[in-house]
Parts: structure tokens; C-alpha cells; sequence
């Protein structure tokens, strides 16, 4: 469900048709083996959300508990995620989760770039099913794979850009990832600062006391992006 200051145009039929689509691709997904991950994560943690959302967080990796149960952004990170949706007025239902990589690294250990180029597939195949008119990069990670861009999140976190993703012209949004702000109060100010800027860039009023879009006009960045069994909550 999307909230309601969103107007939306998406016929019933087609809203339908993308999430039993997604819900094949995600079946499809469950036994991926195209990196070595397979051979050590517990279960394939697809995506979760709304499958017709505007709004698509990226983040990393599943962890230990997104690796249990299946689902992205369930732990100590994803409280804070929940919390930071809560703080403009949204919940985990409203929008899209996914992740760089759909298995869990042993240890939580960084992606690995052959791990990355493996999973892209799976995150743009996501991506253009959805077709989301904002996707916020939680992190590093997210944020260089999907900007197409070495520039790292501290250089580039709370600036929108216009991006092409596959076919998509989406507006790319980099913010810190929540798991780096647990712990760093001033992180933690920032990332929520960043996250007060999403209402004005999905044309939503934001809630009182909220920065608004006056400061969330995108940048225009050319083409960017490399070549470019989701049982979320009750949704999907
Ligand atoms: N961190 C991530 O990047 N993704 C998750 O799903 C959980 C924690």
C-alpha cells in the first residue's frame, strides 16, 4: 500500500501481474548458485516489501538474522530502518528491500566483487519489476554499484542524482547505512537528517517538523550503474 499523498496511476491488473512476477523470480531465485555463497548462507534473501512502491532501499548483505528467517532488514539495523521510516510517516510495507547481495557473507564480511557481479542480476531484475521512482543506497555498497561511481558514501550521502538503471530513469538516493549509525550518535543525526529529505523527493508532504524538498532537487548524472522466496511480513 503507498501512502496517501501519493497519487497513483498504476492499473490494478498491472499492480497484479508484477507481484506474481516477482514472486516466480523470487521462487527462481531461492536456488541461485551463482557464487560461492550458496554453499554457505542458510536460506536466498530476495526482497520484501511492496511490490509496487515508489520508494527502494538497497542495502548490503542479509546478516546472521536476515540469513534465519529470509527476510532483509530484520536485525538491530533494520529496528533502526523501521524507526527512521516511522520518524517520516512510513512503514516497512509502504516500500521495497532489497540488497546487494541475497546471501549472507560468513561472518558478515564485505561483498566480494565477484560476489557483487554475480548477484547484480538479481538486484536489477528487482529494480526493473518494481520500477521505483526513488531508490535510497544504504551504504558503500549499494551506493557505487548503483551510481556507477567510486565515490564513496561520506562524499556523496544526502544528494539526490538522476540515474539510469537498465531501461529505468530512477532518482538515486545515497544515504549512510543504519548498521554504521547504531552506534555514532552524530552518524545517526545525519542519516536522519538525510532520511527528513525522502518525503519532498517522492513529491509527498512530509510530516510536520521535517526538512521538505526544498533541499532535494536531484543532480543530473548520466547513465550509471554497471550492466545493470520473498515472504515479507504478510505483503507479497
Ligand atoms: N544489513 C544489510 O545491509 N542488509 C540487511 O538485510 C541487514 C543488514
Amino acid at each position: 500500500m503507498r501512502p496517501p499523498a501519493v497519487l497513483d496511476s498504476t492499473p490494478m491488473e498491472d499492480i497484479v501481474s508484477r507481484a506474481s512476477t516477482l514472486r516466480a523470480y523470487a521462487e527462481e531465485t531461492a536456488t541461485c548458485e551463482r557464487c560461492a555463497l550458496a554453499a554457505t548462507r542458510t536460506q536466498v534473501v530476495f526482497g520484501a516489501g511492496d511490490p509496487d512502491a515508489d520508494l527502494m532501499f538497497v542495502g548490503e548483505a542479509p546478516g546472521f538474522h536476515e540469513d534465519q528467517q529470509g527476510v532483509p532488514f530484520v536485525g538491530q539495523a533494520g529496528k533502526l530502518l523501521e524507526r527512521l521510516l516511522g520518524e517520516i510517516g512510513l512503514q516497512r510495507s509502504d516500500v521495497w528491500i532489497a540488497n546487494v547481495l541475497k546471501c549472507r557473507p560468513p561472518g558478515n564480511r564485505d561483498p566480494l566483487p565477484d560476489e557483487i557481479a554475480a548477484c547484480e542480476p538479481h538486484l536489477f531484475r528487482q529494480i526493473e519489476l518494481i520500477q521505483p521512482k526513488l531508490v535510497a543506497t544504504l551504504g558503500n555498497f549499494a551506493t557505487k554499484l548503483l551510481s556507477g561511481s567510486p565515490l564513496g558514501i561520506t562524499r556523496v550521502h544526502g544528494v539526490a542524482q538522476e540515474v539510469a538503471l537498465g531501461d529505468l530513469r530512477v532518482t538515486l538516493y545515497p544515504i549512510y547505512h543504519p548498521a554504521a549509525a547504531l552506534y555514532t550518535p552524530a552518524m545517526l543525526k545525519v542519516l536522519a537528517e538525510d532520511f527528513g529529505r525522502i518525503p519532498g523527493l517522492l513529491g509527498q508532504v512530509a510530516p510536520a517538523g521535517l526538512p521538505t524538498a526544498a533541499a532535494a532537487q536531484p543532480e543530473t548524472v548520466e547513465a550509471a550503474g554497471s550492466e545493470a522466496a520473498a515472504t515479507q511480513l504478510g505483503l507479497f
